[in-house]
């Protein structure tokens, strides 16, 4: 039996509860701790337009993957991303690179892909939400 999608209700719901921890409980702890991953130059060129490319990579400040990915390490360029404002804002929030956008939780078909590294999936009312999809069948998916 094919299994169905996650209805875009639910969705929205889970994603307004992230969305309000957001504002309410946490201090961008992505945007300041970890490291982030970019998915193309054009992305790095984002987070440092007035920088050579050539340069990030000597200095380590941007790292390949195995996986052709990039991360910025945020420790070598002062503790946060640079675009992240006084006030925890993200100042270049339309344009922002995608894992930016999709962080911390994927949606796809009947999987869920989320990261207990952010302190909003951990919360009570997202687990509540995350746990009554998985009783409904949905495939819950840790990326840490
Ligand atoms: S770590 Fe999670 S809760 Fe904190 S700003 Fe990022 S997405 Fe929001
Ligand atoms: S681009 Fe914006 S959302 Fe992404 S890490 Fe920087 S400040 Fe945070």
């Amino acid at each position: 039996m094919r299994k169905k999608a996650i209805p875009a209700k639910t969705i929205n719901k889970i994603k307004k509860l992230i969305n309000d921890y957001c504002i309410e409980e946490c201090n961008a702890k992505c945007c300041k701790k970890g490291k982030l991953l970019l998915q193309s130059i054009e992305e790095i060129k984002l987070i440092f337009p007035n920088m050579k490319i050539e340069k990030l990579f000597s200095k380590n400040i941007i790292q390949i993957t195995r996986f052709n990915n990039y991360v910025l390490n945020y420790e070598l360029i002062g503790g946060k991303c640079p675009h992240l404002s006084s006030n925890d804002l993200c100042e270049i929030y339309r344009l922002r690179p995608e894992v930016c956008k999709d962080f911390p939780i994927i949606f796809k078909k009947n999987t869920i892909y989320y990261s207990t590294f952010c302190p909003a999936i951990k919360s009570s009312l997202v687990q509540k939400q995350l746990s009554i999809l998985k009783q409904r069948g949905v495939t819950l998916y840790n990326m840490i």
